[in-house]
């Protein structure tokens, strides 16, 4: 059915993949028996490969053609659940524009054709500048300025986690109630509060392309998980994709390609 490394699963771990697995057999199921599913993706480490840097992944030729075939299908009820500002998804899957929550829900598109809508105020430039110094401090993380939250990225220099950690925890009490940390994949987030990925499918789940059907989330970090609860909680699916996060053994997808070539087969028989 699918290419997956289950040779060098063994026991227990077999087991525990096989059941992983199931869930793509179910949501074919649903699909080719015309049960109605709503279909919410996660970009980095899902359908792209991670790069050394956010601006610097690889996209395969045909990926937007394919989310639109699948999107059209799905009459409309496909949307991009990601940590990078939608401008960044756009500009990734040009020239095709999604239903999107960017910065972990802090901006939203709810369909096609609607505006990107900021769903919070900017930062306090104050915290922008405790920021960008502590950034400055430590050579190799990346600050990046996503308007609606800041990530903080120690992929060049793993070895400073820790540390960047409880840099930006100490500034929690200079700003009390204006900012969350959430860690994903050697990045660590600075988000409004009140802000999450449950939180943007939860809120996208009730627009008309998306409601009254199976809401199915794919991811492969942290962040995801709040989004794999979300779509439980309203009768669907959370899917993992194996990488930093998901060992092989929990994850239904071995990585990005094994994902886009399920989705391929998907907009086949939806
Ligand atoms: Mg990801």
């Amino acid at each position: 059915m699918q290419q997956l490394k289950d040779d060098t699963l063994h026991g227990t771990d077999r087991a525990r993949r096989e059941r992983a697995v199931q869930v793509r057999g179910k949501i074919e199921q649903l699909v080719a028996g015309r049960t109605p599913i709503a279909l919410f993706l996660d970009i980095d480490g899902t359908l792209l490969d991670v790069a050394l840097t956010p601006s610097t992944v690889h996209v395969p030729p045909d990926l937007a053609e394919l989310l639109g075939t699948l999107s059209a299908r799905l009459s409309g009820a496909l949307a991009i659940i990601t940590g990078r500002p939608i401008s960044e998804a756009d500009h990734l899957l040009k020239p095709l524009k999604f239903a999107a929550a960017g910065v972990h829900g802090a901006e939203m598109r709810v369909s096609t054709t609607a505006k990107v809508e900021p769903l919070t105020p900017s930062f306090n430039p104050e915290l922008h500048i405790d920021l960008k110094a502590v950034a400055d401090a430590m050579p190799g993380i990346v600050m990046e300025d996503k308007g609606a939250g800041i990530a903080m990225h120690y992929r060049l220099a793993p070895e400073l986690r820790d540390s960047l950690l409880v840099t930006l925890e100490a500034l929690i009490p200079k700003y009390p109630g204006q900012f969350t940390l959430c860690e994903g994949r050697k990045v660590v987030e600075i988000l409004p509060v009140g802000f999450s990925k449950g939180q943007a499918l939860r809120q996208l789940a009730g627009f008309p392309e998306f409601a009254n059907r199976v809401p199915v989330m794919i991811g492969d970090d942290i962040a995801d998980i709040d989004a794999f609860r979300a779509a439980e909680a309203l009768g669907g699916y959370g899917i993992k994709v194996a990488g930093e996060n998901f060992a092989d053994a929990e994850a239904a997808f071995n990585g990005p390609a094994d994902v886009l070539a399920w989705l391929k087969n998907l907009s086949q028989i939806a």
